[in-house]
């Protein structure tokens, strides 16, 4: 059934707001991420999308033209499809990076229903002429590409002191600015008019609503 964006009037305000507003409101769902200040946890996103985009750039002035599969292909790193259930725990998996030895999986099952909602005109509006996988295979090269670099990874740029002993410190990564970067990174690998966080809240909207089709066909 296609679903022009009326069918879901919160996709307007999602699709109207920044990559900064959005990465902000990824930072403070992150377990972590709120013990960051205001200033920082600004910094900390302008910061991971800044990073995303200028690793697309490196990439992209490495391999001009290429599709992302292309690019992945070129790295010599492989892409594997998989039936696996898609949905673990609360989990809903679509694509993910596996490092040793590296790979990039892509969950056919948890792409399937996203696949089947996005057609035009909401498709064009999301991924102008990207494909879905095009947008997922970017958002886990660039996990390929900040496992591989030299630089530390931008999870880690930001540790925020879970508690002080003495003058010891126990510190901890911040997950949600490598998806931040991820974001940025396959926005400006392939041009996409949303940052994609906007797919990801579709999907979840999409899942949603098939689970509650099938359950409710179940109980028939
Ligand atoms: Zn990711």
């Amino acid at each position: 059934m296609p679903h022009g964006s009326t069918e879901m009037p919160w996709l307007e305000q999602i699709m109207a707001a920044s990559p900064e507003t959005l990465g902000l409101v990824m930072l403070e769902a992150d377990p972590h991420g709120w013990r960051l200040d205001r200033s920082e946890r600004l910094a900390a996103v302008a910061d991971a999308l800044g990073d995303g985009a200028a690793a697309a750039g490196n990439l992209r002035a490495q391999f001009p033209g290429l599709t992302p599969r292309e690019i992945a292909h070129a790295l010599g790193l492989p892409i594997h499809s998989t039936d696996d259930d898609p949905l673990v725990g609360s989990l809903w998996r679509f694509a993910e990076y596996q490092p040793r030895p590296s790979r990039i999986l892509l969950y056919s099952r948890g792409l399937a229903p996203l696949d089947r909602m996005l057609v035009d005109p909401l498709a064009a509006r999301l991924l102008g002429p990207a494909t879905l996988q095009d947008a997922f295979i970017a958002h886990e090269l660039f996990h390929h590409m900040e496992a591989t670099r030299s630089t530390p990874p931008i999870a880690r740029r930001y540790r925020p002191t879970l508690f002080r002993v003495g003058g010891w410190h126990w510190r901890t990564g911040i997950a949600a600015l490598s998806e931040i970067a991820a974001g940025a990174f396959a926005q400006s690998l392939l041009g996409l008019p949303c940052y994609p966080r906007v797919l990801d809240l579709v999907a979840r909207d999409t899942v949603a609503s098939s689970a509650a089709a099938s359950r409710s066909r179940d109980a028939m």
